[in-house]
């Protein structure tokens, strides 16, 4: 596969998985980002153009230091924090969103209960962090500091981001974080009950478990 193709793919797959974050609900409009990493480019979603519109010729991309590299459009405003995810880890794809469980939990707690073991699939218990202004390097600043050792985090009265090696990957943990939050507030929501949590250790073993989950190969 040439560069050219290889870019043109990732621009396919980074629409599709943007048109997904809307139709399984956990995005309204053109609220939230997607961006996938080719070589040195940075693919993203531009700000404030609804996914079903974006066709190949509205492929928008940046360099990891956030100067235009393809496209007219303007990137997404979050690119601070999709820039500093690539340049802080080996992602490969980062999805942002504002999940509505996701978002109420993140006004709750500095941090998700681990109510569930796939907490283990985002690193540990999912951290929430402090809240600012969206598109800011300082929003980029917190969300790093909470996503030590995670491979995601929520926003403090804004919503979710992760991250993943590839776009599937991003989206799947993207989905079973927002149903982790939905879970902890069914199960915390019962006056005078407590949700029982899991263990470090409990959490830990499902980690390594999930390293082997699914296929062979
Ligand atoms: P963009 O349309 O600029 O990507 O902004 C959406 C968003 O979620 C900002 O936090
Ligand atoms: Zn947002």
């Amino acid at each position: 596969m040439t560069d050219r193709e290889a870019i043109d793919r990732a621009w396919d797959e980074l629409v599709a998985t943007a048109r997904r974050t809307v139709a399984d609900g956990l995005v309204v409009g053109t609220s939230g980002n997607v961006s996938v990493r080719v070589g040195d480019l940075v693919l993203v979603t531009p700000s404030g153009v609804p996914y079903d519109r974006l066709g190949p010729g509205d492929l928008t991309a940046v360099g990891l230091d956030g100067r235009p590299a393809r496209g007219t459009l303007r990137p997404t405003s979050e690119l601070p924090m999709h820039l500093a995810v690539y340049r802080a880890t080996g992602a490969r794809a980062v999805v942002h969103t504002h999940a509505a469980h996701a978002t109420a939990v993140s006004t709750l707690v500095t941090e998700l209960p681990p109510v569930h073991y796939m907490t283990a699939a985002l690193g540990g218990p999912v951290r929430v962090a402090p809240y600012a202004l969206y598109g800011t390097e300082e929003l980029a600043e917190n969300m790093l500091a909470a996503l030590r050792d995670r491979t995601g985090c929520l926003l403090r009265n804004h919503g979710t981001i992760v991250y993943g090696g590839t776009l599937d990957e991003a989206y799947d943990r993207t989905a079973q974080l927002e149903w982790m939050c939905r879970v902890w507030l069914a199960a915390s929501s019962l006056p005078g009950r407590e949700p029982a949590l899991l263990t470090p250790e409990q959490v830990a073993a499902a980690g390594d478990r999930l390293r082997g989950y699914g296929q062979p190969g």
